[in-house]
C-alpha cells in the first residue's frame, strides 16, 4: 500500500497528484488520446470553494457546513460525495480542508486491503484534518468495519493475539473528518452510509457552466479561444469538467499543429474533435459501440449488463460507471428491470434500425 502524501490546507498548493500535470495530451495506453485520463486533473484544479464552477446547491450547503465549523471551532461532521466520475469529487474533498486550513490524508479503498493499512492513516489524523477515502465503496468489509468506531467515536480497537489470548486495545483518535467519495452510492453497505452525517450528489454539468470552465482553463493553459469555441467544447463534453479539461488541451494542440497560432475557433474546434470521434452529442466510439451492440446483437434489449460487457469485451464496471449514466441521461437507452434497452431517440440519432425492421417503426415503439 502507498500512502498519499499528506498536506497542509491553506498555504499549499500541493495535490494529491499520481500525474505529470506537464500540460501533455493525455493519452491511453495504446498513445490515443483519452479524454477520461485524470493524469492532468492536478494543473486546473480548482484551490478555493470561490473556484469551483456549478453545482450551486452543493457548493452552498457546503460552505454552510464549513462556516459552522469555523464558528463551532469543530472538526466537519463526515461527508459522502457520489456521482460519475470527473464531476468534481475529489475537487471538492481537496478544496474544503484548504478553505479550513486543516491537514488532508488521502487513500482509497482499493488501496486499502485490511485494517492495518488503515491503521497508519487514523493515528496520522490530526486535530479536525480530513481523510479523503477515494471509491470508498471498494472498502473490504473488515476494513469497513475496523472504520465504524472511528468514525462514531474517534476510537479504534485493535485485537492482539488470538484465541483465548486475544486482548482488545481501545485507542483513542483525535476528531477528525471523513470525506467519502463513490461512484456507485448504491454498493455502499447500510452502516457505513448512515455514519455519513452530510451526503452529496454530484450531477452533470450544464453547457453554460462548463463553457465557463473552458474559458477560464483555456487562459490558465495561456491559450486563447473564442466564446463560441468554449461553448462547442463544453456542449461535446458530456456534463463532465474532466472531459471538458481533456477536450480543450486536445483542441489546443491540434490547433497548434494545424494552424500555429491564434485563437481557437469554432471551426478549429469542430475539427479537432471530429478527429477525434466525438459527436456533437459528445458520444464518443465507446458509446456508440454500446448502443451499436444493443441493436445488432440483441436486437435493440432487454439486455443484461454482463452480456453486454462481455460482448464488447469492456469491464461491466466501465460501461456502468462511465457509459451508461450519459446514455440515460441523453434518454438513449433504459435500464428495464429486464435488462437494458435501446430508445427510439438513440435510432435517430444514430439514424439506425432494428434488425429486421425495414422501414417499419421500431418493435420496441
Ligand atoms: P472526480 O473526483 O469526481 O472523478 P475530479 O474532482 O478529479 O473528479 O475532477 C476532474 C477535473 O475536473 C479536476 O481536475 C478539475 O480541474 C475539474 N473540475 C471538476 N469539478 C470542477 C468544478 N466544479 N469547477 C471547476 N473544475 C472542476
Amino acid at each position: 500500500m502507498v500512502r498519499q502524501p499528506t498536506f497542509q490546507g491553506r498555504d499549499s498548493t500541493e495535490t494529491p497528484s499520481d500525474g505529470a500535470g506537464n500540460g501533455a495530451p493525455p493519452t491511453d495506453a495504446g498513445g490515443r488520446f483519452d479524454p477520461d485520463d485524470p493524469r492532468n486533473d492536478d494543473e486546473l484544479r480548482p484551490q478555493k470553494l470561490d473556484d469551483v464552477i456549478g453545482q450551486r446547491k452543493v457548493v452552498d450547503r457546503l460552505r454552510i457546513l464549513l462556516d459552522a465549523t469555523r464558528k463551532r471551532e469543530q472538526q466537519l461532521d463526515h461527508i459522502l460525495l457520489d456521482g460519475p466520475p470527473g464531476l468534481g469529487k475529489t475537487t471538492l474533498a481537496t478544496v474544503m480542508p484548504k478553505e479550513l486550513g486543516v491537514e488532508l490524508q488521502i487513500t482509497s479503498g482499493p488501496s486499502l486491503t485490511a485494517p492495518k493499512d488503515l491503521l497508519p492513516y487514523l493515528t496520522n489524523a490530526g486535530y479536525r484534518s480530513v481523510l479523503f477515502i477515494d471509491e470508498i465503496h471498494r472498502l473490504p468489509p473488515a476494513v469497513e468495519e475496523f472504520l465504524y468506531p472511528a468514525m462514531e467515536d474517534f476510537r479504534i480497537d485493535i485485537t492482539l493475539g488470538e484465541g483465548l489470548n486475544a486482548r482488545t486495545i481501545n485507542m483513542k483518535l483525535q476528531p477528525f473528518t471523513i470525506i467519502g467519495a463513490t461512484t456507485r452510492s448504491g454498493m455502499l453497505t447500510a452502516p457505513l452510509r448512515d455514519r455519513f452525517v452530510n451526503r452529496e450528489h454530484l450531477d452533470f454539468y450544464e453547457t453554460d457552466d462548463l463553457a465557463i470552465l473552458v474559458e477560464r482553463n483555456a487562459r490558465k493553459l495561456k491559450t486563447e479561444i473564442t466564446t463560441e469555441a468554449a461553448s462547442e467544447i463544453a456542449s461535446r463534453s458530456r456534463g463532465t469538467p474532466r472531459k471538458a479539461n481533456n477536450l480543450l488541451r486536445w483542441t489546443r494542440d491540434f490547433a497548434t499543429v494545424h494552424h500555429k497560432e491564434g485563437k481557437i475557433t469554432t471551426r478549429m474546434a469542430d475539427d479537432a474533435l471530429a478527429m477525434l470521434e466525438v459527436d456533437v452529442l459528445g458520444l464518443e466510439r465507446q458509446d456508440r459501440r454500446y448502443i451499436e451492440t444493443l441493436i445488432t446483437v440483441f436486437t435493440g434489449g432487454p439486455a443484461g449488463l454482463k452480456a453486454l460487457a462481455h460482448t464488447m469485451d469492456v469491464p461491466s464496471d466501465t460501461l456502468e460507471d462511465e457509459v451508461e449514466p450519459f446514455l440515460l441521461r441523453c434518454g438513449f437507452i433504459q435500464r428495464t428491470p429486464r435488462g437494458r434497452m435501446v430508445t427510439a431517440q438513440a435510432l435517430r440519432h444514430l439514424d439506425m434500425q432494428l434488425p429486421g425492421d425495414g422501414d417499419k417503426p421500431g418493435k420496441l415503439f
